[in-house]
């Protein structure tokens, strides 16, 4: 999917709730699509965002992100280090993908994996579950730490 693509399937939504896709909005939404790193935290936001829009403050930061999280444009993430991330929510980018969390350098990397999919069917068929999401946190340690480790 294209970025503009994106972007216009995020103000559809944003308008179909009834609310206003101001300037401000749109500056936060495209830092998520600018960024190679998918899972931010506010902070995170503000630090991209602050030079070019001296207007946009912390607080407008964090509730434009709780806006995006209740009209599920956003997924909010907690990989246990207390600080909340963010990321697109799947159902805008059409793929699905889980975390491996590296406790040594809090590295947060995506993975989507087949055999998932046959546990998704395992337990529908055996729970009788319908499943509608799903996320699931590997925590571990990446491959440089394990380096740095074994020094
Ligand atoms: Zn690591
Ligand atoms: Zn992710």
């Amino acid at each position: 999917m294209k970025q503009s693509d994106i972007m216009n399937a995020l103000r559809e939504r944003i308008k179909e709730k009834k609310y206003k896709f101001t300037r401000q909005r749109q500056i936060i939404l495209q830092a998520f699509l600018d960024s190679k790193e998918n899972h931010m935290s506010a902070e995170d936001i503000f630090a991209m965002v602050k030079d070019e829009n001296p207007d946009i403050g912390l607080a407008t930061v964090y509730r434009s992100l709780e806006l995006f999280t209740s009209l599920e444009l956003l997924k909010k993430l907690d990989f246990g280090d207390g600080r909340s991330r963010y990321e697109l929510n799947d159902r805008n980018l059409k793929h699905s993908h889980h975390h491996l969390i590296c406790l040594g350098c809090g590295r947060v990397v995506e993975f989507s994996y087949d055999f998932l999919d046959g546990l998704k069917d395992k337990i529908e068929r055996e729970d009788g579950f319908q499943i509608v999401d799903s996320q699931l946190k590997v925590y571990g340690y990446c491959r440089e730490c394990q380096k740095k480790n074994s020094i």
